[in-house]
């Protein structure tokens, strides 16, 4: 059972997990040169992980039982403007996004993107700049895909209501209502 390492109690932040064993050593991934600092990916914690498009840099303790997980983009068309489809070249500045995601192993997990924000690089084209996104995590989302499908699964197939998964949940009223209408949407398509 390699894969637990990654929430085990005794993981305490970046020394513990090199230190103590609990480190999975494939780190075959290389930086693209989108990552802020080309800081090694741990390819087993980025599957653990699952979202696509991101890479796992660094797994600490948040200090109030929950896990706060660092990633910094791997897929190369997250610097493809949404606009007009070209890559840009310059990068305007660097941040960092939190969106919530699921839980694991009743641990809270907080998301760390580390990410650039770019200049487009077509003179013809609206968009000023923008910042990376992958499919699972929209620009300008709080949660990842995967939470939100899990807030709307509750409603629509889990017989919570509204309330009672947001509770579950740790999100808001308005934010599970949301998730509950996408998914009964998808679902009828
Ligand atoms: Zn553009």
């Amino acid at each position: 059972m390699t894969g637990l390492w990654f929430w085990h109690p005794g993981c305490k932040g970046p020394a513990g997990i090199r230190d103590r064993g609990c480190s999975l050593r494939n780190r075959s991934q290389k930086p693209t040169g989108l990552n802020n600092n080309d800081t090694e990916i741990n390819t087993a914690a980025t599957h653990l992980l699952g979202i696509e498009g991101v890479g796992v840099v660094h797994v600490e303790d948040d200090g109030a039982g929950g896990t706060v997980v660092h990633v910094v983009t791997t897929n190369a068309s997250a610097r493809a403007c949404p606009s007009c489809g070209v890559f840009a070249t310059s990068r305007k500045e660097r941040v960092v996004t939190r969106p919530r995601h699921l839980s694991c192993g009743g641990r809270t997990a907080v998301i760390r993107w580390h990410k650039s924000r770019w200049r487009c690089a077509e003179s013809q084209c609206p968009r000023t700049s923008f910042t990376e996104q992958t499919r699972q995590i929209p620009a300008r989302m709080r949660l990842t895909e995967a939470l939100r499908h899990q807030a709307g699964k509750a409603v629509a197939d889990g017989g919570r209501t509204v309330v009672q998964a947001g509770r579950d949940l740790g999100l808001s009223w308005p934010t599970v209502q949301q998730a509950f209408a996408e998914y009964a949407a998808h679902v009828l398509d």
